[in-house]
């Protein structure tokens, strides 16, 4: 088993780590910014380490910083969480030269994720279904181009390879934008994430987003957790998520989880990951894989029971796994609200100092998150600051469960999008079920000033 894991993340996943950790008898190391010397995980932590300054670039994602915390605490494993370091390729890479156990997958496996282009081709070759699209960079020809465009039809998407974070995207719907938005998409890419490689996909117009978490060993055993529906989102981040998603058959989701899993076969993928697809007309289209554990990740384990960050920590550790497909099951329904910290009709952050906290709570409610009374919220960071996950045998149970946690929770001195997440749970186009990607920003026209 591990004896000492580094946590190299901060936050509301820096404590969930920590607890499985707790829970497995592994000891943890905190590392921790100047702006988060009075953060939670810090002060539950066995042992902390100051790693820099407040700036991200400085503390969170410097990687001889990190790397040195685990070397002078004899930490034997890193954990990253989500963002910051988790699916960056070099970070696996010096983690494990270095002699410390990645939890996670491995760096080419991280690799090839990370590059859009490179995941769908390997998603391709294993079988997943991707939406149509160039299968590749695209060139510089215009006319070849614009024949691609045409043959995949209007309207296409043009993305950046090398994007994420809904970022390097634009949707062309006639021809005569292809080569401007070409250009812009080509010239944005390159600024932002250094990389001009771009490549087309169909638009699809009103899709759900819908994902399916994974567990792999890496010696070729995998299960999958059922899906999420991931569909209420904003600017393309998501806002509210629940499992299993509405109106997915029994049958349609084995199908969709089974050529999952044997992807991961193939790949011999190790660690917890998700499969995110776009789903239209009873269709699933790969768009994306995470190689991480995500915010998410607590809605699985509400319906199957099963702690997935533990599971992360038993792969690593080479444990015997024994975990099987025939014995995952999923019961009831879980959704999660995602707290931040933001003006709930600008979505501007606001951090600030949290004068009264009260959770909400009993059964069916959990509250993942870092924050208590007194606490600062930095401004360096994400302004996640919490999430309320509910669990009800049925959906309608697990709405009825979120609107009292919604109502009992309190967190005065900032703002926080608790009444946005509030009038999600009282509308009805909610509360039916299988709303598409484009539903809450359409549904925020009719409140936000
Ligand atoms: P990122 O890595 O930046 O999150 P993704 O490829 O996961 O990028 O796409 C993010 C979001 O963009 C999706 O959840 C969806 O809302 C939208 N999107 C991406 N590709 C398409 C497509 N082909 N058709 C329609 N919407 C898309």
């Amino acid at each position: 088993m591990l004896k000492k894991v580094l946590i190299a993340n901060r936050g509301e996943i820096a404590l969930r780590i920590l607890r499985a950790c707790h829970e497995l008898g592994i000891k943890t190391v905190a590392i921790y910014s100047d702006a988060d010397r009075e953060a939670m995980h810090v002060h539950l932590a066995d042992e902390a380490v100051c790693i820099g300054p407040a700036s991200p670039m400085h503390s969170y994602l410097n990687i001889p910083a990190v790397i040195s915390a685990a070397e002078i605490t004899g930490a034997d494993a890193i954990h990253p969480g989500y963002g910051f370091l988790a699916e960056n390729a070099d970070f696996v890479e010096q983690v494990e030269n270095s002699g410390f156990i990645f939890v996670g997958p491995d760096a080419q496996t991280v690799r090839t994720m990370g590059d859009k282009i490179s995941a769908i081709k390997t998603m391709k070759n294993a079988g997943i279904p991707c939406v149509p699209g160039s299968d590749g960079p695209l060139g510089k020809n215009d006319q070849e181009n614009s024949a691609l465009a045409k043959k995949i039809g209007y309207p296409v998407i043009i993305k950046a390879s090398g994007g994420g974070g809904g970022r390097g995207m634009r949707v062309v719907t006639k021809e005569d934008d292809l080569a401007s938005a070409l250009s812009m998409t080509r010239a944005e890419a390159s600024a932002a994430f250094g990389n001009p490689v771009i490549y087309m996909e169909k638009f699809l117009v009103n899709p759900r987003h819908i994902e399916i978490q994974v567990l792999g060993d890496g010696h070729g055993h995998a299960v999958y957790l059922g899906e999420r529906d991931c569909s209420m989102q904003r600017r393309h981040q998501k806002v509210l998520e629940e499992s299993p998603a509405p109106g997915i058959s029994k049958k349609q989701r084995q199908q969709i989880g089974l050529l999952c899993v044997k992807a991961c076969q193939k790949l011999h993928y190790r660690g917890a990951g998700t499969f995110e697809f776009l789903y239209e007309n009873g269709k699933f289209y790969f768009i994306e894989m995470n190689t991480r554990v995500q915010v998410e990740h607590t809605i699985s384990e509400m319906v199957t029971g099963i702690d997935i960050v533990k599971e992360q920590l038993l792969i690593a550790a080479q444990e015997k796994w024994l975990l099987k497909q025939d014995d995952i099951k999923i019961k009831g329904h879980a959704i999660e609200c995602r707290i931040n910290a933001e003006d709930p009709n600008t979505f501007t952050p606001s951090p600030g100092k949290i004068t009264t906290y009260h959770a909400p709570g009993g059964p069916g409610i959990r509250v993942d998150s870092h924050i208590y009374q007194g606490y600062v919220v930095p401004h360096y960071y994400d302004s996640m600051i919490g999430k309320i996950i509910s669990y009800g045998e049925t959906r309608e149970i697990a709405i009825l469960k979120m609107r009292n946690a919604l109502k009992e929770i309190v967190v005065e001195g900032i703002k926080t999008n608790i009444p946005l997440q509030q009038r999600i749970l009282a509308d009805p186009g909610f509360v039916a079920g299988g709303t598409n990607i484009h539903y809450l920003e359409e549904f925020m026209k009719n409140f936000v000033e």
